[in-house]
Order: C-alpha cells, then structure tokens, then sequence
C-alpha cells in the first residue's frame, strides 16, 4: 500500500513538502519553508516528522522559497540522495536558496535568531541536484519513475507525475497563469490516480480586465506627472524579469517616459543570466522578439543596483523615478529602505504585483493598515497603494480547474488540495467535484498521512 504524507502546504500556502511511501522506497516532493506569520514560520524550527537519512530521492517542482527552502535542513537531517529536477530549477535554487542565507544571516547577527541552516549544508545540497529535462521518464528504485512536465509559473518550474509503487501520482506544484508573460501555457493531459493540487487562488476568480502593459503603464503616467515614485516591491525570480520585459516592450513601443528606473536587487540581476541561458523555454513569441531584440531585459533609462553604495545612490536620484525591489512580500531586503523612506508621501505609488502571504508586511499594507513598522519606524502611509492581480503567476479559479480537467483520471482517482488557505478551500473543492464528478477532493490538514 501506498502512502502519502502531507508535511507542508496543507492547510496553508507555504512550506509544500510531500512524502511518498511505497512500503519499499520513500521519495519526497518538494521541501519548501513556511512562510508569512509566526505561527507559520515556528513550523520551520520543528525537525521532520521522518526520517531524512531514509528518503531515497527528491524530485522538485520549482525554485521558488516555499517549495525549495528547507531542503538544506533536509540534507543536514541526513539526507543522501539525489535531488532530480530542471536545469534551470537548479541554477535559480542555487541563487535563491543562497539569498536566504544570506538574509537569515544578517537577521541572525542583528536578532540572535539562530539560522536553520549554515553554508555547509547549502554546498552540500548543491552537490546534489540532478537535471532531468521535460518530458523524459527519469527511473528511480525498482519500477518507480518520474515524468516533468512544464508548469508555466517561473522559468524551470514543473508539474511531476510520479509512479511509485504501481501509482501515478501528479503534483501540480504552482499552476503558472495564462498567458504568462515570458512562458507558455501550463502542460496538462497526462494520466493520474492521484492528484495533488496546489489551490492557491482556488474558488477565486481574478479580474483580469486590464492588461499588463496598460497597468504599468498607468503607474508610469502617474509618477511622471506628479515628480513622484513608482515603487514595485517584486520576487527576484520570475516578476522582476516580468516587468523589465514589459517594460523594454513600451520601451520598444515609445511608451515610456525619459524617467530612470532602477532594478535594486541583487537576485534579480543575477537571476536575468539565467533567463538568458535558457532562452528554449521562453514562449514562442518571445523568443521571435528575443531575435530581433538583443537584450529584451534591458533599455535606455534602466539601471541594475547589485552594490549597496548603488542602492543608497538611488535616494540621490531626485523624482520622478521608478524603483523594482525585493522582497516581493515587502518582509526583508532593499524594498524596506524605499518604503521607510517613501510611503509616507502622497506622490509614491505602491504597486504590488504578487501574492501577499497573511501576516507579511505587504499583506498589512493591503489592508488598509494606516501605519506600519518599519526598520524600528512607524511609518504613516500616505502613498496610494495599487494591487494588481494581473501580474499574478498563478492560475485562478477557472484556470486551475481547466488544468486539472484537462488530466486523465483512473477510476477511483483522488484529488487532494494543498498549498491553499485552510478556510478558502470548501469552494474550490466543491468546484472540482463539479468538474470531476468521478473523482473525489479532500484537502489533507498538516501531517496527515493517507493510503491511496
Ligand atoms: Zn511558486
Ligand atoms: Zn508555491
């Protein structure tokens, strides 16, 4: 009999970490860190609810935090095995995952808040990553195998259907949104028994009426008239190449006004190599721009802060000005000294482009919190703040459910929810049962284990 632990992202968005036992071999999916609250994060403290030294093989969907971040306490755990996922997973796992370290760091000598893991065991687990490319079986132990498929999120990102122990297992890992900007449409069509979704925007549907360029664009005209400040708090991996895209497209098209616009983040900068060398997966189209344009990343007015003496020079830059900076949930890096600095001024725009966990500074700012702390401030918030769910790399309601419509279901297949807000889950696991009369939708709670 199979088993399926759910040791992450269940009832919750963060943390994605998933256990398979065949009775023979464990293999594990994913190994991300909790994000957001503290009753969240103190989850990342707890040690494994298994043993790490017994798992044989971890394959990974994506390289973003919630889905990577605790695979170097994996491998300080005892963790031996190979870690199998894209190349392009890898190369950006090894950027973010390095990223974090270096914030856990600095945390750690301003706070004393001891590190979940040291640079050791990062090296070690960069040793350990394996790539396999799309679409071809890659064996594991005995008959087990795994087939990743591209899941349209982030540059690299998959959905992994599993076979273990006479199993066809599917994690969807983070349904990418489409159209992306950069990437093709979500693969789907491929058999499963078992279905493990992710549902963070499940039983949600987005307004997505306005379109990307007029949406920046719009914030660009209100900065430009007012000599004030466009500050687009951004994830370093996959938005913050989003918007320099879209960004050198009005470039391409005269759209954009003569106003310097600054990339501070050092992530992002270093992420932008690795886009480039992976240019096979972009979409169709923008690989057709990509020939005719060199650097579709990069235009007149724009420049990269990698340093921190070019981060401070950014204040010296009198408005208007546009600023792209991480963390995209405004908790850490260089998008608090602008916001500390900014947000009290009625001529800053705020525009949020991505997922806002409960808890995060950007989730209080949302809404409608009428001062917030920051770097040891109160800080008044006089800026108008924009969200803008266009920009969102995840599927929605209806996207998710043309998604998992779209796979090929056995008799008696299960459909479990994960990576969703426990009390936002009822509807959408309704609306899959909609979908999918034959199949049945549980969302597992945190820990559970369930034999298919
Ligand atoms: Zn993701
Ligand atoms: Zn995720």
């Amino acid at each position: 009999m199979v088993k399926l632990g759910f040791y992450g992202a269940a009832g919750e968005v963060t943390g994605s970490n998933f256990l398979i036992d065949t009775g023979e071999h464990k293999y594990i999916v994913d190994c991300g860190l909790f994000q957001g609250a503290d009753e969240i994060t103190e989850h990342n403290d707890e040690p494994f609810a298994y043993n790490p030294s017994e798992v044989e093989a971890v394959v990974v969907t994506h390289a973003h935090l919630d889905h990577i971040g605790r695979l170097p306490m994996l491998v300080r755990g005892g963790y031996k095995g190979p870690i199998f996922t894209t190349e392009a997973t890898i190369e950006l796992a090894g950027l973010v995952l390095q990223d974090a370290l270096d914030l856990a760091t600095h945390r750690h000598e301003r706070t004393g808040k001891p590190l979940l893991f040291e640079r050791v065991d990062l090296q070690r687990t960069l040793e350990m990553f394996q790539a396999v490319p799309y679409h071809q079986r890659h064996a594991l132990l005995g008959s087990d195998g795994f087939t990743l498929y591209d899941a349209g999120h982030i540059l690299g990102s998959a959905a992994i259907s599993v076979e273990a122990g006479g199993k066809r297992i599917v994690f969807s890992g983070d349904v990418g949104h489409a159209p992306n900007v950069l990437l093709p449409q979500p693969e789907t069509g491929f058999a499963a028994d078992v279905v493990v979704t992710e549902g963070t925007y499940g039983g949600r549907e987005r307004e997505d009426k306005l379109d990307r360029l007029a949406v920046i664009r719009e914030a660009v005209d209100w900065v430009t008239e007012r000599k004030g400040v466009l500050l687009v708090p951004a994830f370093s991996v996959e938005r913050s190449q989003e918007l320099l895209y879209l960004l050198n497209t009005l470039f391409n098209k005269h759209q954009l006004p003569k106003i310097p616009i600054f990339l501070d983040s050092p992530l992002a900068i270093e992420a932008l190599q690795v886009f480039e060398r992976h240019q096979e997966l972009y979409r169709k189209d923008v690989q057709q721009v990509r020939r005719v344009d060199d650097d579709i990343f990069s235009f007149k007015g724009l420049a990269l802060a990698t340093s921190v003496d070019e981060s401070k020079a950014i204040n010296e830059q009198a408005p208007p000005k546009i600023i792209i900076a991480g963390s995209g949930m405004m908790e850490g890096g260089r998008i608090h000294h602008h916001l500390k600095r900014y947000l009290g001024w009625p001529n800053t725009y705020l525009l949020v482009v991505g997922f806002q966990a409960p808890g995060t500074l950007g989730d209080h700012i949302l809404s409608g919190a009428s001062t917030v702390n920051i770097l040891g401030e109160r800080i008044p918030i006089r800026a108008k703040v924009v969200r803008a769910d266009v920009f969102s790399g995840h599927a929605d309601n209806s996207e998710l459910l043309d998604w998992l419509h779209g796979l090929r279901y056995a008799d008696n297949a299960k459909v479990f929810v994960v990576h969703a807000d426990a009390d936002k889950t009822a509807l959408f696991e309704e609306n899959i049962k909609r979908a999918i009369p034959h199949v049945s939708v549980v969302a597992p709670e945190l820990g559970q284990v369930t034999e298919l």
